[in-house]
C-alpha cells in the first residue's frame, strides 16, 4: 500500500533541493542515498547520471526521470506547501515537481514492493541530468549500464492517463544573407540583403508545411554589418537610414513527425538560399543544427498496450497523443531503447504556480506500483 504521507514528505524533502540544469549534485547525492538505502545497487556514470538496479522477476525495465530542473526563481528557497490536496511553492519559484514527482513515486513504490515482497520485473532507474537542456544527461548516458530495451517515463505535465505516442524530430536553421553596402544616393552600386532576404523568406516553406511538418523564421535582424552587431535593436531607429544595407541574419526551426520530411524541407529552404544567390548577387550562408531527434510509437505495440492496460485497471481512459516537445524519450528512442512518456499529473511546469495534487502524485505511485508487478 502507497504510504501518503511518506510519499508527500519524500517529494517535498526533493523538491526543496535546488536543482537547476547543470547543478544537479546535491540533488544526486540525496537520491542515490534514498536508493541505496532501500537496497539498490547504484552507480554514477562518467556525466554524473545515476543508474541504480533491483532485481527481479523476467525482463528488466527503465524507469528514467530527471534530476534537474529549470532554473525559474532559483535565487530563492524552493518552499512547498501542502494545502488543500494540493503542493505547491510559495508562488516565488517552480515546485520542481518537473521531474521530481516521478522520482518520489519511484522511491515509493520501491519501498512498496519491498514492505509488501511483491514480486517484480527487475528495475533499472535511470535519473538523468540536464534534460531540460535538451536532454543533454541523456545523450552522454552510458547505455553499456543498462540492459533494459523498454523505459517508461513519467515527463508530461497533463492529467493521468496520457501516453506520448510521437515527439518531432526538430532541427534548427540559421541564415546570413551578404550583400553590397553603397549610398541609397546609388543603389546600382550596392547589393541589397535585406530585400534578398525577404524574397527569399516571402518563398520559403513556413506555417503548416504539409500535415506532419512546420517551420518558421523566430528572429531576423538586418542593417549595415559593424552596426547591428553592436546596436540594441531598440536603438537601431537612432542610426542613419541612407544606406543599401548589406547584411540579414535571421533564425528559425523546422519540425516535424516524419524525419524524411523534415529533411526535405530543408533542402527546399536551401535550393531558394542558392536561387536568391543567383538572382540578387547576394551570397547566402546556410547553417543547420540538430535539437531533437523524434520517434513514433504505434498504439498496438505491447509496450504502449500494457501501459494502456494499466491505466484502465485504474478506472482511467488511457488517451494517446502526440506531442511537440521533446524530452529523455527521443534521446533514448534513438539509442535503441523504447522509450514512452505518460502523463505526471501536474501542472503548470516551468512556472511559479507549478503544482501537484497530492491524489494525482498517489495515483502515480499506484500506476508505477501495478505496472512493474504486472508480469
Ligand atoms: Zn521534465
Amino acid at each position: 500500500m502507497v504510504k501518503k504521507e511518506r510519499l508527500v514528505n519524500s517529494f517535498c524533502r526533493l523538491a526543496k533541493i535546488k536543482s537547476p540544469s547543470g547543478q544537479e549534485e546535491d540533488m544526486a547525492v540525496e537520491v542515490v542515498k534514498e536508493l541505496t538505502r532501500l537496497g539498490l545497487k547504484v552507480t554514477r556514470d562518467s556525466y554524473g547520471n545515476v543508474v541504480a538496479k533491483m532485481d527481479g522477476v523476467g525482463q528488466p525495465v527503465i524507469l528514467c526521470g530527471h534530476l534537474d530542473t529549470v532554473p525559474v526563481g532559483q535565487d530563492k528557497e524552493i518552499v512547498p506547501i501542502v494545502e488543500n490536496g494540493i503542493v505547491r511553492s510559495d508562488g516565488k519559484t517552480i515546485l520542481g515537481a518537473d521531474n521530481k514527482d516521478f522520482i518520489a513515486a519511484i522511491i515509493e513504490a520501491i519501498s512498496v514492493i519491498s514492505e509488501d515482497s511483491l514480486p517484480h520485473q527487475p528495475l533499472e532507474i535511470v535519473l538523468t541530468r540536464e534534460e531540460e537542456q535538451i536532454a543533454r544527461g541523456a545523450v552522454n548516458l552510458d547505455t553499456s549500464l543498462l540492459e533494459g530495451k523498454e523505459c517508461l517515463i513519467a515527463d508530461n505535465a497533463a492529467p493521468l492517463g496520457e501516453i506520448t505516442l510521437s515527439a518531432p524530430y526538430t532541427d534548427k536553421f540559421e541564415v546570413t544573407v551578404r550583400g553590397k553596402e553603397a549610398h541609397v544616393k546609388n543603389p546600382e552600386a550596392g547589393i541589397d540583403a535585406i530585400r534578398a532576404a525577404a524574397s527569399l523568406i516571402s518563398r520559403m516553406p513556413l506555417g503548416r508545411v504539409n500535415d506532419v511538418t512546420t517551420a518558421n523564421v523566430s528572429f531576423i535582424s538586418g542593417g549595415l554589418a559593424g552596426i547591428i552587431e553592436k546596436t540594441e535593436f531598440a536603438e537601431l531607429s537612432k542610426q542613419p537610414s541612407n544606406s543599401v544595407p548589406n547584411i540579414v541574419k535571421f533564425f528559425g526551426e523546422v519540425r516535424g513527425l516524419e524525419k524524411d520530411l523534415v529533411k526535405e524541407t530543408f533542402s527546399e529552404i536551401n535550393k531558394l538560399c542558392r536561387l536568391v544567390e543567383k538572382e540578387t548577387g547576394v551570397t547566402v550562408d546556410f547553417v543547420m543544427k540538430k535539437l531533437n531527434d523524434g520517434y513514433m510509437h504505434e498504439e498496438k505495440d505491447p509496450f504502449l498496450k500494457k501501459i494502456a492496460s494499466i491505466f484502465l485497471q485504474q478506472g482511467r481512459q488511457p488517451r494517446f497523443e502526440p506531442t511537440i516537445g521533446g524530452s529523455d524519450a527521443n534521446v533514448l528512442n534513438k539509442y535503441g531503447i523504447k522509450s514512452v512518456v505518460i502523463s505526471s499529473g501536474e501542472k503548470n511546469n516551468h512556472t511559479c504556480n507549478e503544482q501537484i495534487a497530492v491524489e494525482d502524485l498517489v495515483e502515480l505511485t499506484d500506476f508505477l506500483i501495478r505496472f512493474v508487478t504486472t508480469l
